[in-house]
């Protein structure tokens, strides 16, 4: 566009095309000025382009325009992997490597010295066995044995006799024996190996590698919008009295994939679990406790009673009441919350299949008086989860 001269500023050379319904326009930036202190721009409806830019970059002229939905999800997504951050990216994962060598590099050095020692160790306690006076003698007749360059039948059967007093000598008062051996140890000891300062590095730099390839990942997002997800946690850190490093999500499975067994296989000796199920209906809600999902059939009460049931669709939550069970696990089952005792049942109960089930709300975990025991999770009797999204909260 360099000849291209505005007409209104000809010292000016066009960067700009707007437009509306009816006409198109070259500007210099001195016009686009002028349009927008005067409001041209926005009362005339008027659109406008970067002309360098949407020479560069097709995805920005397209942008430009009307899109459908499927087109405008598209161009979002390709401006999501702006260049200068996957050059960013590169140059992270490139230093995030690098010093992973690093680290192993001190690891297997620090393995090395580590062995080094070992084997020294043994070299000393060796030499402080070869001092126990049993075997010193053992080892005083064999060579003699061997000094000698023609050994009778006779000299053989006087070793034999010295042997067996050493022998018989060792089997009768065996307790003097482990004594002298105790004494030789007791000078130079096999350290066990230490731990290495560099595995805990290394997760640390693996941890950091993750949060760097988690860019590629496609974002799972929970089921509930952001701000209350970041709600549930500042409850759950309030409650645990501790910052929440970050949060893992370790399962996110639609109602094909959702039973009993895929459940245990995610859950199985976590703690500090964050469950959201989105039912049939639409409604969501869920459950956290702190406990761990050991896999047995066992009830488990929470002492802290941090545990709590939320019903995003009504914003309520029911925080464990003290002295009942918060948590009953169930080898074959869905997630069960709350206490079965004579003719109160569980909370929250969903079956093995994630569809059958039910909610008796206000036992276990608070209810109040307006809100249905039985449909106020669900939105209907019965759980008929169809989105079950299990995040693990890790703590500072
Ligand atoms: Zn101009």
């Amino acid at each position: 566009m360099n000849n291209i001269r505005c007409k209104d500023h000809p010292d000016n050379q066009i960067i700009f095309i707007t437009w509306n319904s009816t006409i198109v326009k070259f500007i210099c930036d001195e016009c686009m000025a002028i349009d927008l202190q005067e409001g041209d721009l926005l009362q005339k409806q008027c659109k406008k382009m970067a002309i360098k830019k949407a020479i560069k970059e097709p995805e920005y002229f397209f942008t430009q325009f009307s899109l459908d939905e499927k087109n405008k999800t598209f161009f979002s997504a390709f401006k999501k992997f702006p260049d200068v951050e996957l050059m960013n990216i590169i140059e992270k994962t490139k230093q995030n490597i690098q010093y992973i060598q690093l680290i192993l590099d001190s690891i297997m050095k620090e393995l090395q010295s580590e062995i080094n020692k070992l084997i020294n160790n043994k070299d000393i306690v060796r030499k402080q066995l070869n001092k126990v006076s049993q075997y010193q003698e053992f080892k005083e007749l064999i060579q003699s044995l061997n000094k000698k360059q023609k050994v009778t039948h006779d000299a053989v059967r006087q070793i034999e006799i010295q042997l067996e007093k050493i022998f018989l000598g060792i089997e009768k008062n065996s307790s003097d024996f482990n004594q002298e051996i105790k004494k030789a140890q007791e000078i130079s000891k096999i350290d066990k190996v230490n731990d290495f300062l560099g595995i805990e590095q290394l997760r640390l730099q693996i941890e950091q590698f993750k949060q760097i390839s988690a860019f590629f990942m496609p974002v799972q997002k929970p089921i509930v919008p952001e701000e209350y997800f970041q709600y549930l946690l500042n409850k759950i850190s309030l409650g645990a009295k501790k910052q929440i490093k970050f949060t893992d999500i370790i399962f996110d499975q639609q109602k094909d994939n959702l039973n009993s067994i895929n459940f245990w296989n995610c859950v199985k000796d976590k703690e500090n679990l964050l469950m959201i199920f989105k039912s049939q209906s639409g409604n969501i809600f869920g459950a956290y406790t702190p406990i761990k999902w050991v896999y047995e059939d066992t009830e488990i009460m929470d002492h802290s009673c941090n545990s709590f049931l939320f019903s995003y669709t009504h914003k309520s939550i029911h925080q464990n009441n003290k002295g009942f069970h918060a948590l009953n696990l169930q080898k074959y089952k869905g997630p069960c919350f709350g206490q079965k005792y004579l003719s109160i049942d569980f909370d929250l109960y969903i079956e093995g299949d994630f569809q059958k089930g039910y909610s008796n709300l206000g036992k276990a975990y608070t209810k109040e008086s307006s809100q249905d025991s039985k449909t106020h999770l669900f939105g209907q009797e019965t759980p008929n989860i169809i989105q079950c999204q299990i995040f693990q909260i890790i703590f500072k």
